[in-house]
């Protein structure tokens, strides 16, 4: 499996990088991980606008989903005429509408459907091209999903974002890599159920029994150093901040 980062900025984009989204490729199945703000340009620069096979949303954030929108307007209005076929999308409940709404003027209230095959993600396993997805609710004010991705006997799990929360140690039980929100700082931020600081992401890997974190969702207004030295004092395998652009062979 390879795990590109196409943006890791939490809840806005900051200079350096658009927010959340996580490319993760195998056996030439290209499956996206979110696509918030500014993530819709920076994914060009790994594959084609039309090169992706599936979307899962975490949930419905405007920092994980709101660039669904124009990649609506790419798949809807093809520039070559033609209309691109629908992809499968997994989201919360209501994804359809939510993206709708957002979008303001559809042609008609169906019109998402047409290129986007919308699927309502409950939690569970689920096999996505040639990924087997383990999916659980995470505790967040929204319907929000962990996602656990497996190929090959490997494995990688991706928070979406959370508070801490039990299920989330199981779903990263024993992950190769995992990918860790942890927008909020050690100290500072203490608002249960909404996410993680860097000590929560650190404690919630060692109790998972990660080989591998990495932390992403930071806000440009965070220092990520601090979280990241605060995940490091409790979880004592690798651990490194996300960063636009950086692959992973997992
Ligand atoms: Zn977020
Ligand atoms: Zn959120």
């Amino acid at each position: 499996m390879k795990l590109t980062v196409v943006g890791c900025s939490g809840s806005f984009p900051s200079a350096d990088s658009a927010c959340s989204s996580y490319l993760v490729e195998a056996d030439g199945f290209r499956l996206l991980l979110d696509m918030g703000n500014g993530a819709l340009g920076e994914l060009q620069r790994h594959c084609g606008l039309y090169d992706l096979d599936a979307i899962f949303l975490s949930h419905l954030h405007a920092d994980h989903c709101i660039d669904m929108c124009g990649y609506f307007v790419a798949r809807y209005y093809r520039h070559d005429g033609g209309r691109c076929a629908p992809i499968p999308v997994y989201g919360p409940e209501g994804t359809e509408q939510r993206l709708t709404t957002a979008y303001a003027d559809t042609p008609s209230a169906s019109s998402m459907s047409e290129v986007f095959d919308f699927h309502t993600v409950k939690p569970g396993w689920h096999e996505i091209g040639p990924f087997t997805v383990r999916t659980e609710k995470v505790c967040h004010p929204v319907e929000a999903y962990g996602i656990r991705v497996e190929h090959d006997g490997r494995s990688l799990t991706y928070s979406g974002d959370t508070g801490a929360c039990a299920v989330l140690d199981e779903l990263a039980a024993d992950s190769d890599l995992f990918l860790c929100e942890a927008a909020f700082t050690h100290g500072k931020e203490n608002i249960p159920d909404l996410h993680l600081n860097g000590r929560e992401a650190g404690a919630s890997a060692a109790r998972a029994g990660a080989r591998r974190l990495v932390l992403t969702h930071i806000p440009p207004w965070t220092d990520p150093e601090v979280n990241l030295a605060d995940a490091r004092a409790v979880y004592a395998g690798p651990a490194e901040l996300a960063a636009p652009g950086r692959v992973y062979e997992i």
